[in-house]
Formats: structure tokens, sequence, C-alpha cells
């Protein structure tokens, strides 16, 4: 065994054939400036090819699909050990997935309530116990005299076809019925055929007794024969009637129901045994919101009031909104909600009477007639939900509301299942606590257990004490366990993963993981670091991709790459300690570790313009009925520590209501008595890292715009006013100009079965995206694809001297995108950069100096450098006039605020609150604000 990693001749991106050995068994953070190459290095060379090596050595069905895997651009790596990877992308939006099942914390749970939960009676609320035969007996003959009865053994046996044999040898017994999935069969030939085709579990029906105290002894005895048949399965059943059932397992008497015995799948709501009938497990029920569809009654159908239906380019919808409004001789011009009820009540749930359609074939101009239902819009969304893509799903979605089952209530068992309990309290309720109580509640079950409890259960509450730690100790005290995985951030979801990870104990591993710091206050982020000790002790190497100070000070080897983004990057300027940084003259990590280069701290704090949102009464989850002002013109930075509720404020309370306020299509958010002071914005955005795209048809020239000029210049050259090209013939969206091979996309996607989708060059442009005849037209020499291909620096000299283009292209550059290609697809942007995009579009817009623009942690992959480029876009929005509100983490960006909010004191139900507001001179004065006692040290 090897004690390093040797890497040779990385190319992949912008990588520039580095070399370089990294210690294994320590915490190693790679740093520098954002595009520089970390993530290229870390995970799409080191963890990819650990990855291919792994998925190599298995299978060869799996292996099939290893040629289309493309192999890292890397002459070779040696030492590489199994690798997993850990970042923010891919939380499950699975509605199945809760903390508890993606921690496996849950799978204790249900073997802890199988093994010492103590039963109950979910009827009558009594414990229940299981009944010994003898006990079964004397209750049977306590019943009246004449009672019929049935003895019920279950025999469980694995496939449906083996049940032929069985059933054949049970007549031969004598036995005249099954009971084969809760429904009886005689043992006729017709019968068997129908109980074979669903049989998972069958039951023997002895007979039929007539319960006399003389038939006592017949009772045992048809006991034993079905004990005997039931294949050593004790299990028996005796119904009375209908009605009364007694069991050898678990039965309450007095209700005369019987139970299932205690095991760990009663316990799982992803299973049919343990998943309540109405909801199947997920505990809501989906259903769509009239107030989501029509968000605004006081438009017309005419003026969308609709609004699914008002936003598609094809004239379905037009077409059979207009034979509904013929059949009843509705009003389309009247607002929504003035419209009688009844053709309300038609638009929305349809009706049962045949009308006259005359409706468009899709792609053609004929018309086809014929006489339908209106099935009415919701039963229409509804309808596709059901049957269409998961893009439909998605955008269905947006017009449904979840509420808590009905039977269940949210708890998403069965009643049996919710009714065992320990200590009181049932899994559901165990689950619903947060983590810190659930620690202190199975801390307590080592007193309160009985020995006998204890010596069943001891080994499963250690192991659930020592995972619900981990989380607490990366900062996730205040979650818990029942809450969808699909609702976490993503810092929540990748610290969660972290935790998992340690509580899985696997050593020898390679671990990258990007950023974990991201949504974590400066308070908890030495425990962290702390946990990236702890998993590396456990006998695993860490790369860890960190912008953090402190991670990179304390990491036990830092590999600092750049010294800028792109092109510009791609090696590896200084490795070892903070001190090697420091001592390296090209390292821009180094300038800022030593001091050298900082983030200055503004002379003055802005006024702003007066004005403020007024929030009243905010109680949206953890929020304590607050209320808040916020000053507009400025820079706001709502801090607290991670679960204080500073989502909630920003994304679920005031982006909403300004969506409800400004673009009128949402009915006003939950959770908030008002927000008042609208009136002074007149536009919100919300610039966030997701993908400005997610074809590769986005880039961007096209999301910035800077492409339309830019075709219009090349429509305007002589070559191409000669051929009569307009500038549609240079976009690669539309045909025309563009190659048809792969319909501008310069790639053709291949869709693999389990993996990720392959893009390859397309063979007959070879990538270049457009036809020979498009790229016959030049511009100063170079092709439409050519320019494409450009650096924004490249091709800001290039069009130097067109204004229209130059301009748009300066903001790119101006935010440090510089060295990322015009074409480059929206797909290998990173997060970061997509933001920064975002903000240059905006730059771009002429400014109104009345817009609220929402940032959420705006630091994220961002080194000192970045972070000094955003600062200066966010200060030019701000003195504009423009607000800007921001939820940070990043004590250089915090300084810079001109007022603070912070959020706590703590995460979860003890959060909610307002602890202090004001500049930040001002937190770091305030002993309350955890916020400001890390601020203190920043403004000196
Ligand atoms: P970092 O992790 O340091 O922020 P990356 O490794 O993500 O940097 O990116 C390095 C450079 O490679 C950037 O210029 C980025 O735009 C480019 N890049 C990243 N992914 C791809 C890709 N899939 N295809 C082409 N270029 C890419
Ligand atoms: P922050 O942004 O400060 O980290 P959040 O606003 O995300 O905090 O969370 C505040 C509280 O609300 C936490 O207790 C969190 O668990 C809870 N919470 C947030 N989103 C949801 C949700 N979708 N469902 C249930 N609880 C939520
Ligand atoms: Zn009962
Ligand atoms: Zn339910």
């Amino acid at each position: 065994m090897t004690d390093k990693i040797t890497i040779k001749g990385a190319r992949e991106h912008n990588l520039k054939n580095v070399s370089l050995e990294i210690p294994k068994n320590e915490l190693v953070v790679f740093t520098g400036v954002s595009g520089s190459g970390k993530s290229s290095l870390a995970f799409d060379t080191i963890f990819a090819e650990g990855q291919r090596r792994y998925i190599e050595s298995l299978s060869t069905y799996a292996r099939q699909f290893l040629g289309q895997m493309d192999k890292p651009d890397v002459d070779y790596i040696d030492g590489l050990t199994p690798a997993i990877s850990i970042d923010q992308k891919s939380t499950s939006n699975n509605p199945r997935s809760t903390v508890g099942t993606v921690t496996e914390i849950y799978d204790y749970l249900r073997l802890l309530y199988a093994r010492v939960g103590t039963p109950f009676c979910p009827k009558c609320g009594k414990p229940i116990k299981p009944q010994t035969i003898d006990e079964i007996v004397e209750s049977i003959l306590k019943l009246p005299e004449g009672t019929k009865i049935q003895i019920l053994a279950p025999i469980i046996k694995g496939k449906k076809g083996e049940y032929q044999s069985l059933f054949d040898e049970l007549r031969q017994e004598g036995f005249v019925r099954v009971k084969v999935d809760g429904e009886i069969y005689n043992l006729d030939e017709d019968d068997i055929k129908l109980a074979k085709t669903k049989a998972h579990t069958i039951s023997v029906v002895i007979d039929r007794v007539v319960v006399k105290p003389e038939a006592k002894s017949r009772i045992a005895d048809s006991a034993q024969i079905a004990l005997k048949k039931a294949d050593g399965v004790t299990n028996i059943d005796i119904v009375g009637g209908e009605e009364i059932i007694y069991s050898e397992k678990l039965a309450c008497p007095d209700c005369g129901l019987s139970f299932d015995e205690l095991t760990p799948r009663i316990f799982s709501f992803n299973a049919p045994y343990g998943a309540c009938d109405r909801c199947g497990g997920i505990g809501v029920d989906f259903r769509i919101d009239p107030d989501l569809v029509v968000p605004d009654r006081s438009k017309s159908i005419k003026d969308g009031a609709i609004y699914p239906w008002s936003r598609s380019a094809t004239s379905y919808y037009d077409d059979v909104l207009r034979a509904v409004k013929e059949a009843y001789n509705m009003d389309y011009e009247i607002p929504f909600g003035e419209m009688p009820e009844e053709h309300q009540e038609i638009i929305l749930y349809g009706s049962d009477e045949r009308i006259p359609m005359r409706i468009r074939e899709f792609g053609s101009h004929r018309y086809r007639s014929s006489m339908q239902k209106f099935i009415g819009v919701i039963p229409f969304l509804m309808k596709h939900y059901n049957i269409e893509s998961e893009y439909w799903k998605a955008e269905i979605e947006k017009y449904m509301v979840t509420t808590p089952c009905e039977k269940c209530g949210g708890a998403r068992l069965k009643p049996f299942p919710l009714a065992v309990r320990i200590n009181g309290k049932n899994i559901h309720e165990f689950c619903t606590m947060s983590i810190d109580k659930e620690h202190e509640f199975i801390t307590d079950l080592y007193l309160t257990l009985t020995d006998f409890q204890l010596k069943i259960g001891k080994q499963i509450l250690d192991e659930i004490r020592a995972r619900l730690k981990f989380l607490m100790d990366v900062g996730l005290s205040y979650l818990d366990l029942a809450r969808m995985a699909g609702t976490l951030s993503g810092g929540e979801a990748q610290r969660i993963r972290l935790a998992t990870q340690i509580g899985s104990g696997l050593s020898g591993v390679l671990y990258v993981l990007d950023e974990p710091s991201i949504g974590l206050h400066q308070r908890d982020n030495e425990r962290l670091i702390k946990t990236l000790f702890k998993l590396r002790n456990m006998g695993n190497s860490l790369i860890v991709v960190e912008h953090d100070e402190d991670t990179i000070r304390n990491a036990d080897y830092i590999v600092d790459i750049g010294p800028k983004a792109g092109l510009h990057g791609g090696n590896i300027i200084a490795k070892g300690g903070v001190e090697d940084l420091i001592d390296c003259k090209d390292s821009i990590t180094g300038k800022y570790l030593s001091g050298e280069w900082n983030i200055p701290v503004p002379k003055t704090r802005r006024e702003g313009n007066g004005n403020y949102l007024q929030i009243r009464n905010a109680y949206l989850n953890n929020l304590k009925n607050i209320d808040l002002d916020i000053p507009l013109g400025k820079i706001v930075v709502l801090t607290g520590v991670s679960g204080s509720g500073k989502s909630t404020l920003m994304q679920d309370l005031i982006y909403e209501y300004a969506i409800h306020k400004l673009r009128k299509n949402k009915p006003k958010p939950q959770g908030v008595g008002e927000i008042l002071g609208f009136e002074n914005l007149d536009k919100i955005i919300d610039i966030d890292q997701s993908p400005i795209g997610r074809t590769p048809r986005s880039n961007p020239a096209t999301y910035t715009d800077v492409f339309t000029p830019i075709r219009e210049l090349y429509a305007k050259t002589n070559e191409a006013k000669m051929r009569g090209y307009k500038p549609g013939r240079f976009s690669f969206n539309v045909k025309g100009g563009r190659c048809e091979a792969c319909q501008g996309d310069g790639v053709l996607k291949i869709e693999m079965n389990f993996l990720s989708d392959v893009y390859v060059k397309c063979d007959v442009c070879k990538g270049k995206r457009y036809n020979n005849e498009t790229l016959e037209v030049k511009y100063k020499g170079k092709t439409i694809s050519d320019v494409l291909e450009m650096s924004v620096k490249e091709a800001y000299e290039f069009f130097e001297n067109i204004p229209q283009i130059a301009n748009k292209l300066k903001t790119l550059n101006d935010v440090g995108l510089d060295y990322i290609k015009l074409g480059q697809s929206a797909t290998t942007l990173s997060g970061g950069e997509a933001q920064r995009i975002k903000l240059a579009s905006e730059l771009n817009k002429r400014a109104t100096g009345k817009t609220l623009y929402l940032l959420d942690e705006p630091s994220v992959g961002l080194h000192w450098y970045d972070l000094d480029k955003l600062i200066k876009i966010l200060q030019q929005l701000a003195d504009n006039g423009n607000t800007i509100l921001i939820i940070e983490h990043n004590l250089d960006l915090i300084k810079i605020a001109d007022y603070i909010i912070d959020l706590g004191p703590e995460g979860g139900d003890f959060g909610g609150e307002v602890v202090a507001c004001g500049t930040p001179e001002e937190i770091a004065k305030n002993p309350k604000s955890y916020t400001g006692q890390y601020l203190k040290n920043m403004l000196k």
C-alpha cells in the first residue's frame, strides 16, 4: 500500500497537464479562485477515475456501459482507493425519503420498536399481549353457545407457483376452504385457479364448529392440525361470525382485534405491510388548488385568468375554451370572479354534457369536429399529472397543494404500528421531535427500559444514539427525522450525507467533498472541521474543495490551484501548509491568507431611501410571530445559525409575497399576516446559483442576449446580404443555418440506462453547430461558430467597436467572467458562474432603482478574489437605489452590509426570532448575537 495518490498528466477541462502527489489518510484542501480547476481535478479527474475503476470491478453487465463512460483526460493515477463524493447535488425529491430513511436511522428505529415497543390496541388504547392456545380455547368456550367459529392458520410461502401441490394436499386432507390474501376460496378447481393468481399469504380454514363445551377437544385438535399444516408458523386466528378474532399472537380481547407480529417491516411506510392504506405511506393528499389555477380572479379568461392554460403556444386550449364559451354562452371578457358560479364550476370542474368541439389538429391546419364532454381544467391537470412525463408532473405540481392525509394525519403508517409505543411515544411522534430531543429521549431509555429490554435493545440504542450525535455535530440538531429529504437545502443534505458516512464506519475510502461549510454559521464551523478529522481518523482520505478560511488553516495539506480562472488557471500554484502558500508569490490565496490583500470594510454605511418593507406577524415554520422592518435602498444581510429561519423569511415569505403583489400570479402565501411597502418596489429578482439552462443550447451568449446583436451584425455583412441571410440564419435554435444532424447542439446526446446522459461531438458539423453555407459568412475573418468559441475577453477585444455588443461583454468581464467561452454550454457552468451571469444580465438592463434582489448565500463557490468582485457588483446595484437582501454566513460579505438582521438565537423551535438588527458595528456590540461575536474581529 502506498501512502499517497499520484496523479500524472491531468488535462480535464482547463487543467494544464498537471501532476501531483496527495498524501493519503489526511485532510487535503483544494483551494483557488472560482473556475481555477479545483472541481475539474477533485471531482472530474480523481473521483471520476475512482468511480470508473469501481464499475470496472463490477459485473460484465455493468461493464458494457464502461466504453461509453468517459475516462478522465489523465495519463495515470496511482494509489487510488474506492471513492465516494459528497456534494450538494442529488438531493432526493422522492416524498418517501426522509432524514430518517436517508441516514438509515429509521431502519434502526424500526428494529427498536419491533423489539422493545409496547403494543396498544389502536381502538381502545389498552395494552395488548399475545394469548396462549389454552387461553384462546378458554375464551372461545365463554362465547354464547351456538356461535360459529373458524380456525385459521396462515401458511406463508414464497412463490405463487408453489401453491398447486399445497392445494392438492390440503384437499386430500379434507380441508374445504382456504383464505388467500384475506379472501376465502373453496378448494374446487376454478377457485384454486383464481387463488393462485394472487397468493402471497394463504391461511387454511380448518372447520366450522359450533361452540359447545364438549367441542373443546375438537377445537384443540383442529388447532393442532392447522399448526402442522402451517409449516411451523404458529399463528392461529379463530373467527367467530365475522367479528371475533383470537390469536396466539397479538390481540385485543375486548375489541376483538388481532394484530401482526411486531416485526420491523410493519413500521416501514415504504412497504405495504406498514404503509397507511389511504396515502400509501406518503402522508399527504395531493390536490389541485383552484386558487393556484386562477390566481387573480379580477382577470378575465380572455386575459389569461386560467394561468396554466394561458402560457401555451398551442391552439388547443383556445379551441377548447371557445367551444365551452359557445356551448354555455359564457362571457370571457368579465373578471373570472364575476362570472356566474355555475360557469366558474364548469370551467374548473367540467360538465357531463357532450358539447360540440372543433379542435385544430396538432401541427396542421385541419380542424376536427366531434361531440365531447368538457372535463374541466382541474380534472384535466389531474389526468395529465397521472400519465405524463416528469416535466409535466413538475409543471402541474406548481398548481397543487398538499394536505396531511385524512387517515393517518401525516404519520404515514397504519393504525396498529402507530399504536406501538416506547416511553409513550410512537415511532412517528419520535421522528417529529428535533434531533437533539431525540438524542435525549434515546439516552433516557438506557435508564428506563427493563433489564430484559435493554439486553435486546442496547446495541440498537447505541447505534441510534451515535448517529444522532453525528447529525448534531454537523450542526443539524434542529432538524427532525420525519422531515422530507426534498425540503432540505443543499448544504443540509450534504452535511446529512457526511454524518451518514461517519455512521457507516467505513475505512480506506477516499471522500471527495464540495464546500461542506455551505449553509453553516461560523459558530458551528469548528464542529464540522472536527467531524472531518473524525472521518480522517477512521482511516480515510479526504479531498475537500473549500474556500472557508478555518478549513484551509486546519488542513493537513493544501493544494492551491490557479493562478486565475479558466484558461488562466489549471496549474498547481502552491502546495503544503499555509506558510507555503504565503511564501508563493503567485498564490492569490496566499495573499489573502497573509492579509496582504483583503476585502475592505466600507467606510460608511448607506442611509437607504427611508422606505421599508414591513413584515407583520410572520409565523411560517419556526418564525415566532415576528414583526420586522427591512430598510429599502440598502444592502441588507440576513444572518443566523442554520435553521434559524432565514430561508423561510426570505424565500417562503418575502419572495412569495412579492410575486403575489408584483406579478399577481400567485395567491398570498400562508404564514404571515401581511407585508406592506411593495408600492416602493417594482421588481423582484431572485439571483440563485441554479443553472441558466438545462440543455447545451443555453449558454452565456444566449442568456445575456449578447448573441442577438452578434447575429444582426453577421446578417449585415456583404456576404450575408448577397445570399439573403437574415439574423435567424445565424441562430442554432431554428432551422435554416444550423446543422440539422445535431439540430444546432454541436453534440449528440446518448441516453444511458442508469448513468447520467453522455454527450458526444456531432460528426457532421464537427461540433461547429452550423451548416457549411452559414460558415462561409465571415466577419473580420471569423465565422459565427468561431465567435461562440471565443472567451469573453477575446470577444470583447474582437467587437470593441460595436457598442451594442461590447457593452454587454464588458459587464460579463466586470463580474469576473472574462475567461468563460461565449458558447460554453450552461450544463458545464458552476453555480457561482451561473450566478454571476445572471447578475451581469441584470446589470445590462436599464435600472429602475426600485428592484429588490434576493440572494441566498452568494458566496458559495467563491474565493476571496471572486467575492471582492461580487461585492463590487452588489455595491453598484445598491448605489443605483436598489435593495439587496442576502442570506449569508461569510463574514467578509456580512461586514459590507448596510444593515444586518440576525435571526435566532438557535435553529428550529429555539430560533425564529429577531435577535438583533442594525449596522455591522451595532451588531458586533450586541452580546446576544452569535454573529456579532464573530463580526467583532472582522471590523478591527
Ligand atoms: P473550480 O472548481 O475551481 O471553480 P472548475 O474545475 O469547475 O473550477 O472549472 C475550471 C474551468 O473549466 C472553468 O473555466 C469552467 O468553466 C471549465 N469547465 C468546467 N466544467 C466543464 C465542462 N464540463 N466542459 C468544459 N469546461 C468546463
Ligand atoms: P435557515 O434558512 O436559517 O437555515 P430555515 O428557514 O431553512 O432556516 O428553517 C427554519 C426552520 O423551519 C427549521 O426548523 C427548519 O427545519 C424548518 N423548515 C424549513 N423548511 C421546512 C419545510 N419545508 N418543512 C418543514 N419544516 C421546515
Ligand atoms: Zn381494544
Ligand atoms: Zn395516510
